[in-house]
């Protein structure tokens, strides 16, 4: 290895998004420039028949023995930031592997697995839905289908027709009625008729099974736009259990390390009594339910920019995208912590700046 380096950012560029084919082709690109760090994969299709792409990044050289963690984005469709943090991720890791030390002993004890785009079809038409009109992140097997949870389950109702959207123009057309009632826009959510009843849940719930054979460490779902890091069971209204002291220990001490150490709020069921709102059969309270590991769901951005039912506002791609750095990285220096529920008390070393001023 060569003698240790600071960490070097990806060359982006303010506007430069990557949707379905251009998420596809970035991934091919990483794969065929560092094939002994990267292997590309589909792990199912959509609705349309779109390939859910995996990337595995590590050291493929190297044998041992390691934990995994899975990191992806996009479930919602029309929150696109969610997707390019994680190509964001996998260029940052790549291009500073046998470089920079931390990373070099990242890709070397771990495999990160990172999946941009869950819901292809959605990105393509900016919509928060899938193509069959089901929020995917309601569709999973955890407090499922509550009218309260934000999920009135059309799809039980009417049997198996396409709903395509709730047709809302935006979600700044309906601001007055978001400030008044915040949570009616979340009402009409549609979960599905049945837990994983969409061909891009039910990839997923079988990736992640696969994944859960070996040392599956934690899991970061990445969305847009409230400005925050929530952790199981900050907004469900029946918890299928009660969490452990260590657990509620180890979920705070991440909270508050976020606090002292991004712009992003840390958010549970203790810090957000007053102004909670409900979901239900969200995604990362099902894979704390199922496989007991830390759980993150990771809303990027800030509410100036919530997308809501398609149409949010983009800019300052860079910025947002090096705000997400200092959560990663340290995730993943603590990654044998987090999978035996340790206090996760290493400090990440980031790039000089990292992270940036917040926007004014
Ligand atoms: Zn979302």
């Amino acid at each position: 290895m060569k003698p240790d380096q600071p960490s070097v950012l990806p060359n982006w560029t303010d506007g430069d998004y990557h949707d379905y084919f251009g998420t596809t082709e970035m991934l091919n690109n990483f794969n065929e420039k560092y094939p002994d760090l990267v292997k590309v994969f589909s792990i199912g299709k959509s609705v349309l028949g779109k390939n859910i792409w995996c990337i595995r990044v590590t050291n493929e050289k190297n044998n041992t023995i390691k934990s995994s963690c899975l990191i992806d984005g996009c479930i919602h469709g029309s929150e696109w930031e969610g997707g390019e943090a994680c190509l964001y991720l996998s260029e940052y890791l790549l291009i500073n592997f046998d470089a920079n030390k931390t990373i070099t002993h990242i890709l070397n004890s771990s495999e990160v697995y990172i999946i941009p785009l869950e819901n292809p079809d959605g990105r393509q038409k900016d919509d928060r839905f899938n193509d069959n009109g089901i929020d995917l992140n309601r569709n999973f097997d955890v407090d499922f289908g509550r009218i309260r949870g934000g999920a009135i389950p059309l799809g039980k109702l009417f049997g198996r027709i396409k709903i395509p959207r709730i047709p809302f123009n935006g979600a700044r057309n309906f601001t007055l009625l978001y400030k008044l009632f915040p949570s009616f826009p979340l009402w009409v959510t549609n979960c599905g008729r049945y837990p994983f009843s969409e061909p891009e849940s039910q990839a997923m719930r079988d990736f992640m099974r696969e994944l859960a054979k070996n040392d599956f460490s934690f899991y970061v779902n990445c969305h847009t736009a409230t400005h925050s890091i929530n952790v199981p069971w900050y907004d469900i209204v029946k918890p299928p259990f009660t969490m452990t002291e260590q657990e509620t220990n180890l979920f705070h001490y991440v909270l508050n390390w976020v606090g002292k150490n991004t712009e992003y709020e840390p958010v549970s069921v203790l810090t957000d009594k007053g102004k909670r709102y409900y979901d239900s059969g969200t995604v990362f309270d099902w894979v704390f339910k199922e496989f007991r590991i830390p759980s993150f769901c990771f809303e990027i951005l800030s509410t100036d920019y919530e997308p809501l039912f398609g149409e949010g506002k983009h800019d300052n791609l860079v910025h947002w995208m090096q705000t997400t750095l200092p959560f990663f990285m340290y995730l993943l220096v603590n990654i044998d912590n987090l999978r035996l529920w340790r206090t996760p008390d290493i400090q990440p070393l980031l790039p000089e700046g990292m992270p940036p001023e917040p926007l004014q």
